[in-house]
């Protein structure tokens, strides 16, 4: 594994406490939408852990969670994705969620929504914790329940990664790279 340059440099972005509040509107949001409904989160591993961790405790309904995992391949063109755990899923008629962590060219959430549409599901939304803008090509989904909307940078931190570092930071942060 690659590590990140010791040159590298973290610059804040969004705080922790601002990311807990957008979470209380959201999950206010979605509960008063999900009464009576038997709702399910999916969650795109591993980057949206952070935001499903904390969402789902908000939302204060009985949900069930579930996980799939968009991988890209390696070596090969952007946007050839597999992704892990469909078949598994238990969503057919269920009202789902789907939780991911950004929302850049937007082809992993489109793709990971056209494959859980084939399940027939009763319901099925997104949830983006960043949504980047002035992303060229960008593909147009609709997101449900958006969070924030950052600059075209990359970004790392609460639940993303730079070669499988930095998921623990709290915040997020802009690395900076010269
Ligand atoms: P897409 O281009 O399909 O919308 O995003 C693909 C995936 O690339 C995202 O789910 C995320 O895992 C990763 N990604 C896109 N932009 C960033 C970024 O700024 N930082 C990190 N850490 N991952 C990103
Ligand atoms: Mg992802």
């Amino acid at each position: 594994m690659m590590a990140a340059p010791s040159h590298a440099k973290l610059l804040p972005l969004i705080t922790k406490s601002e990311i807990k509040a957008q979470i209380t509107k959201i999950a206010k949001e979605i509960h008063r939408d999900y009464l009576e409904k038997d709702l399910v989160l999916v969650m795109v591993l591993k980057g949206a852990i952070c935001i499903t961790a904390d969402l789902m405790r908000e939302i204060g309904l009985p949900l069930d969670l579930q996980v799939v995992q968009a991988k890209s391949y390696d070596g090969m063109e952007r946007g050839k994705l597999n992704v892990l755990g469909i078949d598994t899923l238990n969503v057919t008629g269920r009202d789902v969620i789907l939780v991911d962590d950004i929302y850049d060219t937007g082809y992993t959430l489109s793709a990971v929504a056209a494959q859980i549409s084939e399940k027939k599901p009763a319901s099925l939304k997104t949830c983006v914790h960043l949504q980047k803008k002035d992303v060229k090509g960008q593909k147009k989904v609709k997101i449900d329940y958006p969070l924030f909307t950052i600059p075209n940078s990359f970004v790392v931190g609460y639940g993303l990664d730079y070669n499988e570092q930095y998921r623990e930071l709290p915040g997020i942060f802009f690395l900076e790279q010269p």
